[in-house]
């Protein structure tokens, strides 16, 4: 899987992880670019499933779910005035 960096928009590495449960993961991530260096946690969790597993574990359950609309598509979507 690769990250960018919030900062520079480099690639970012893993370079650490530990399950926080079935679902979610915790992730130590570094910017590999050398200007910036920047070091952040992250958080993955399986939040809907696109095609289900044909080998399932009967201790997970994840929602099944279509894709998720972009702000574009969002008719509900938060609008700034910046006049
Ligand atoms: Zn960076």
């Amino acid at each position: 899987m690769r990250l960018r960096c919030p900062h520079c928009n480099h690639i970012a590495r893993i370079r650490t992880s530990r399950r926080l449960s079935e679902l979610t993961i915790e992730q130590t991530v570094q910017c590999i670019n050398v200007d910036c260096c920047h070091t952040w946690v992250a958080i993955t969790s399986a939040v809907r499933t696109i095609a289900p597993s044909i080998n399932p574990n009967p201790k997970v359950f994840i929602a099944r779910g279509g894709r998720t609309k972009s702000p574009d598509e969002n008719q509900g979507a938060l609008t700034f005035n910046t006049s």
